[in-house]
């Protein structure tokens, strides 16, 4: 944190905002460039001007759809027609699937046996093939790597990859392209992939704007990992942000998050549910609970945002619409 730009050790796997320019133009006509929402309400109640960025309404349902097209779209013919292999039981799987309908590619999942039905299905809808693995058994990483090297698929991570990272730097981009500068962006955070890309185009395009990333309370291993300036690994996370229960950052994503990223804080699963509840009565869209981080801090004084333009990253809707009701009601 901090340091000059000189310092950054050039790695030719961690992307730069030229990258994020290149993953804008592969995703023209693919993703949807998602509304910005403003509410009177909610600047009343902070006294900024928050301008939220609704990746709930990307296709697939998050931002994931942006980093998942953008690396299938790098890879060459061939690589692309023999396919990819992705493991998640979330957002990053139906978010490939998608990615490689739409461009040609096979895809396979690799998904554990207590995977929500739902997501298992919606993965398979967009014509992926589903490997279903015991999470206390098996190793998926194992199997993700056995099925890339038997059948040649390219194996493309939720979060530390180069080609990921830019494509989720694109939904900042768009933002910023609306809004003109702003002060201050506030990123969900679980594996850094939306965060450090975040952080790639706002310090291009809205020099001295902060990016701060916002993780639940239960896993606050960024934070730790940026205080220390070494990669902390904690166990999984208890927490409604299922997608944000990681355990460590990425390689890269660290790499970036340590020069430009200003800060990382954290919020309670009950701040989540509020504004969970606050979205839907006020904006009227569903944000799923790890989508809520960043309205979350911005709502409930995480991060000091009177009187400053502020952009929100609404991450995510994909939450089963009864479990939704249940935890706001
Ligand atoms: C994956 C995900 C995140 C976390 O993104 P990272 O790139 O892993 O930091 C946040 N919100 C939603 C909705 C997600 O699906």
């Amino acid at each position: 944190m901090g340091h000059p730009a000189e310092t950054i050790v050039p790695a030719p796997d961690v992307p730069a905002f030229e990258d994020v320019v290149q993953a804008a133009r592969r995703l023209e006509g693919a993703a949807h460039k998602t509304p910005v929402l403003t509410s009177r309400t909610a600047d009343a109640r902070t006294g900024a001007r928050l301008f939220f960025k609704a990746e709930n309404l990307q296709r697939a349902g998050s931002f994931k759809f942006r980093g998942a097209y953008n690396a299938i779209a790098a890879l060459d013919e061939a690589a692309r027609r023999r396919g990819v292999v992705a493991f998640s039981s979330g957002n990053h799987a139906q978010a490939i699937a998608l990615a490689g309908q739409l461009q040609g590619a096979p895809v396979v999942v690799v998904m554990p046996h207590d995977a929500p039905a739902m997501k298992v299905a919606a993965t398979r809808g967009y014509g992926a093939e589903v490997v279903i693995y015991d999470r206390y058994k098996e190793d998926r990483e194992a199997i993700g790597r056995r099925l890339s090297a038997e059948r040649g698929l390219a194996l493309i991570p939720p979060f530390d990859h180069a080609d990921v990272i830019a494509g989720q730097g694109t939904a900042a981009m768009e933002l910023i392209g609306e809004t003109g500068p702003l002060d201050l962006i506030l990123a969900c955070l679980g594996g850094g992939g939306l965060t450090s890309g975040t952080a790639l185009a706002a310090h291009a395009l809205s020099p001295g704007c902060r990016v701060i990333g916002v993780e639940p309370e239960a896993g606050d291993d960024a934070r730790q990992s940026l205080n220390r300036g070494e990669i902390v690994q904690i166990p999984v996370p208890q927490t409604i942000a299922d997608g944000a229960q990681t355990t460590a950052l990425g390689r890269r994503t660290f790499a970036i998050m340590r020069e430009r990223v200003a800060d990382v804080v954290t919020v309670s699963d009950a701040q989540l549910v509020d504004t969970m509840r606050f979205l839907a009565e006020r904006l009227k869209i569903v944000v799923e609970p790890t989508g809520c981080l960043a309205a979350a801090a911005a709502l409930h004084g995480a991060v000091p945002v009177e009187g400053k333009r502020v952009g929100v990253i609404l991450s995510g809707g994909n939450v089963d619409i009864a479990a939704f009701a249940r935890m706001v009601g």
